[in-house]
């Protein structure tokens, strides 16, 4: 009987399962070829609507994805654990129990926060980059207005009710904008208008602009929105500690707050390798023009975790990007079985948008930059298409159309 070709995949985001899609189209039909999956999780999140699960304007269950539904028909196993041990000599990886051979490897674990050494932030701050992580942060803020309403000192209120996320990427910028929008238009529904009134946002950004990553106009705006929304914005402001109840910023300044959100970084996930293989100073594999590890042909790195020098320049951590190179990777495997040539991976952006709250979003797409209605528009038609199936899809939309006509739901789960 003929041996059969193993193809195993680390990490079931969107790295992960979008190389499990592409080989499976790639590779349809051909029964020598087993596909396997390692996840800490049974499911695909798709995080860029985290942010709306945090402040309440999607039920989390509408934004993950059962990963054996998804893969169902193209996946031959689906580990759920962590992969501990990567084997590059003998070709395998252990997750729990099981040790998983293979003759091609893609690695795509993603990234974890990173907390740059701030003292007390990894105890005390908020993170998100899990279901669990977004529940937790609207669990905590409803529980901070249900704990104001009874207090009748205003300082000690506000100090409940004070906000604080760090981070001014996409990310924090998002979530500012839903906070704000939870506030105006929910919390002012449910709760006296005097507690609503001591609500504040801060949002601390290290460096001189928000969104640094994006193109001047993108930039401005997020600015203006957010300090039109009456959102604090603290530029130029490193953090230097977090504790139970503050925030210590540049020159030893405190604010109080017992609500400290943290979306200030990430660094890649740690993956140990039983061989030494090159990674960037802040520990990244370093692959080469075919998205592979340079002495294992054989093994191909995707996502956050991966690090692909586009010209000179690092490749941003965004989805598009993992989902991209999953699509060389898939070639490429089909290419190594075939014995023909590799194809190169080369990165065009398809553009940025990033929503600034209910009816407004901004976009930069083929260097053209846009906001307002229309943006926030196709910012939600793009990002319900880009959900896995329809089912999740019609939910999402429905969680959508029900915000505009009413609040948000602050049931604490
Ligand atoms: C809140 C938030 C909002 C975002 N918004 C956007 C956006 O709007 N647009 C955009 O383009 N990008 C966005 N991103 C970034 C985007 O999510 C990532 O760039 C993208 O997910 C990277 O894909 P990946 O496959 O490398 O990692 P991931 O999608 O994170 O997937 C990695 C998976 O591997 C699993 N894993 C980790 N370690 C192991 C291990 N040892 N063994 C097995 N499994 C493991 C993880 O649990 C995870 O499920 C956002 C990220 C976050 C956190």
């Amino acid at each position: 009987m003929l041996k059969k070709t193993k193809i195993l995949i680390i990490g079931n985001g969107f790295g992960g399962v979008y190389a499990l899609k592409n080989l499976h189209k790639i590779l349809a039909g051909d029964e020598n070829i087993e596909l396997s999956m390692i996840g800490e999780k049974n499911y695909f999140l798709f995080t860029p609507l985290l942010h709306e699960v945090a402040t309440g304007g999607i039920n989390g269950a509408n934004i993950i994805e059962p990963i054996r539904k998804v893969l169902g028909g193209s996946l031959r196993d689906f580990y759920l654990g962590k992969a501990e041990q990567i084997n590059l000599k003998d070709k395998n990886v252990v997750v729990g129990e099981a040790i998983v051979s293979y003759d091609y490897l893609v690695i795509a674990p993603g990234a974890e926060t990173n907390f740059f050494n701030t003292l007390g932030a990894d105890k005390y701050a908020f993170t998100l980059k899990s279901i669990d992580d977004a529940v937790k942060i609207k669990n905590h803020c409803i529980t901070q207005m249900e704990r104001a309403s009874h207090v009748l000192n205003t300082e000690e209120r506000k100090k409940m009710l004070k906000f604080v996320i760090i981070g001014g990427g996409p990310t924090g910028v998002e979530l500012v904008a839903e906070m704000e929008e939870l506030v105006r238009e929910t919390f002012s529904h449910y709760y006296r208008k005097e507690v609503v009134k001591d609500v504040s946002i801060v949002l601390i950004q290290r460096g001189p602009e928000l969104v640094p990553q994006f193109g001047t106009k993108i930039r401005t705006k997020s600015l203006s929105v957010l300090q039109k929304k009456g959102v604090n914005v603290l530029l130029n402001t490193a953090v230097k500690e977090v504790g139970v109840s503050y925030v210590v910023v540049d020159e030893n300044k405190k604010i109080d707050t017992e609500t400290v959100i943290w979306v200030g970084g990430i660094k890649p996930a740690s993956l140990n390798f039983t061989e030494k293989i090159n990674k960037s100073p802040d520990g990244r594999i370093i692959v080469n023009e075919y998205l592979q590890l340079d002495n294992y042909k054989e093994v191909f790195a995707i996502g956050d975790i991966a690090l692909f020098k586009d010209k000179t320049s690092a490749l941003p951590a965004l989805a598009q990007v993992a989902e991209k190179q999953s699509k060389t990777v898939a070639k490429n495997i089909k290419n190594l079985m075939d014995e023909t040539a590799l194809e190169k991976f080369s990165y065009h952006s398809s553009g940025n948008l990033m929503s600034l709250g209910q009816w407004m979003a901004v976009g930069e797409i083929a260097g053209f930059s846009f906001s307002g209605h229309l943006a926030w528009w196709f910012w939600r038609t793009v990002y319900l298409s880009k959900l896995i199936s329809f089912r999740k899809k019609v939910r999402v939309a429905v969680d959508w159309t029900m915000n505009i006509f009413s609040p948000r739901d602050i049931s604490k789960i």
